[in-house]
């Protein structure tokens, strides 16, 4: 990091103690913008850093709801509204029970820099809850959802903040969160949540576009190096929504995935994931990935597996955070991968991004390489401004010019300050600088 600018971290941390994610992903972007501040002295001379690091809002709440039995559960409400110089807040949100404080601020960081990128009308938030959705019936999923809306509502509005899901959250939550929202308010506000199923006013192509817009990415880099998916092994992690729909692009693109994963276990297909299957087991019965071993002769399932043991030309991170170390990265150097796609947010560890910066691995953070979902909801939000609905061919097309649009500016800008094939500085560089500038113009706010 930058000498000049490592003071800014030092209060960061001071300011945040314990929020070991949020310090993470600050110090990625900070390590980047060293060569940024001396071209544009005005963003030190304006504050930029110190207030970027800041959320404008942030607010905790009580989130208390009636389980089947009767019991009354307790669970914490988060919404981080870090940045809207360039739109209103825009980002998911995630109920999952490792989520706190540190994690919604460090995804609503990575989120305004993501969001940046896209060239929509986008601020950067995230929200969430601790609660666990597993196991629990829709009845549970639908009081919990009214209690975090009747709280969260006061906080949103189609100008103001705009959640989405993320992990544990995809159309069913978004629909028992818009209802209560609509109830609440009486208003049929379409653009107040974006993810909303297709005969409600939600847009074709949101519910694959995090995933295709990974794959894409992929495609992007690889396209620069003389090569394609086509033919590639493929390994992704996860199995939720981000990760079925990598899938399906990357078989699309000529590539085949040969495995993926969930928290419990990996299953290995090495003749390719039958998506069908995989769709019929995640999204109708909600079940797990050994469930589709156990329908799939030649596939094994290895319980508490690693997804990167497996051979692979490529890697598609699509759970969570901090789910590829450095002894991943080495792993995966050793087999062969020659490129990773983030379709998670912060997947790789600091120790693996720099593992495959050595080997010259082609490597796209998350921030750009998954940011075909949020921009996918700027469409919907489009949609719904003007009561119109798009063709999946339209919008499928329009992502596909945004992925691309994104890669090139990020390789550009890499190459334009000295760093080539460097994504990680080009994203952190194009993102901040687009934030960054508009701040200024705003004035002190
Ligand atoms: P889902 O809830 O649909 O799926 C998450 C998947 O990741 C599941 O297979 C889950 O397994 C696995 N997973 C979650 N937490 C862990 C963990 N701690 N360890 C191992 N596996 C885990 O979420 P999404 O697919 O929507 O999100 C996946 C990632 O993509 C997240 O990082 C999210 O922030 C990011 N993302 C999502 C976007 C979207 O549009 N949905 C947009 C941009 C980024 P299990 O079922 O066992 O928990």
């Amino acid at each position: 990091m930058d000498e000049k600018v490592e003071p800014f971290f030092d209060e960061v941390i001071r300011r945040n103690p314990g929020e070991v994610e949020f310090h993470q992903a600050v110090r990625e972007v900070l390590t980047s913008i060293g060569p940024v501040l001396a071209k544009h002295p005005e963003f030190a001379e304006h504050k930029i850093i110190e207030r970027i690091c800041e959320p404008e809002r942030q607010v905790i709440f009580r989130v208390p709801w009636q389980d089947d039995a009767g019991e009354v559960q307790i669970d914490r409400g988060f919404r981080v509204e870090f940045n809207s110089a360039l739109g209103p807040y825009k980002g998911g949100l995630r109920f999952h029970p490792s989520v706190n404080l540190g994690i919604v601020k460090f995804l609503g960081f990575e989120q305004i820099f993501k969001n940046a990128l896209t060239g929509m009308p986008i601020g950067g938030a995230k929200g969430g809850s601790n609660f666990n959705p597993r196991g629990r019936s829709d009845d549970e999923i639908m009081r919990f959802c009214q209690s975090f809306m009747t709280e969260l509502y006061r906080h949103l509005g189609e100008y103001t903040d705009v959640p989405a899901g993320d992990i544990g959250v995809g159309q069913r939550e978004i629909g028992f969160l818009f209802g209560q929202y609509k109830r609440i308010t009486n208003r049929y506000e379409s653009g107040v949540l974006t993810g909303k199923g297709i005969q409600w006013g939600g847009a074709l192509v949101r519910t694959e576009a995090t995933g295709y817009g990974t794959a894409f990415f992929a495609q992007e880099m690889l396209k620069v190096r003389g090569d394609s998916l086509d033919g590639k092994t493929v390994v992704v992690s996860g199995s939720g929504n981000v990760a079925v729909y990598a899938i399906q692009k990357v078989h699309q693109l000529g590539g085949t995935v040969v495995a993926c994963s969930d928290s419990d276990g990996v299953v290995h297909d090495p003749k390719g994931i039958d998506l069908e299957l995989l769709r019929e087991i995640k999204e109708v019965r909600r079940g797990r990935v050994r469930h589709y071993a156990e329908q799939r002769p030649d596939a094994t399932y290895v319980a508490g597996g690693n997804p990167w043991d497996i051979p692979c030309d490529v890697a598609l991170p699509c759970a969570t955070q901090n789910e590829l170390t450095g002894k991943d990265a080495a792993t995966l150097v050793r087999n062969g991968c020659i490129a990773v796609a983030e379709g998670a947010n912060m997947p790789t560890t600091p120790e693996g991004m720099r593992t495959f910066a050595e080997a010259d691995v082609a490597f796209g953070p998350g921030k750009a390489a998954n940011a075909g979902g949020v921009a996918t909801s700027a469409l919907e939000m489009q949609q719904n401004a003007s009561r119109d609905a798009w063709s999946f061919g339209r919008t499928e097309q329009r992502l596909a010019e945004i992925m691309a649009d994104i890669h090139e500016l990020c390789f550009a800008t890499a190459e334009e300050y000295g760093m080539p094939g460097n994504y990680v500085a080009g994203s952190n560089i194009a993102g901040f600088q687009r934030v960054a500038q508009a701040m200024v113009s705003l004035g002190l706010i």
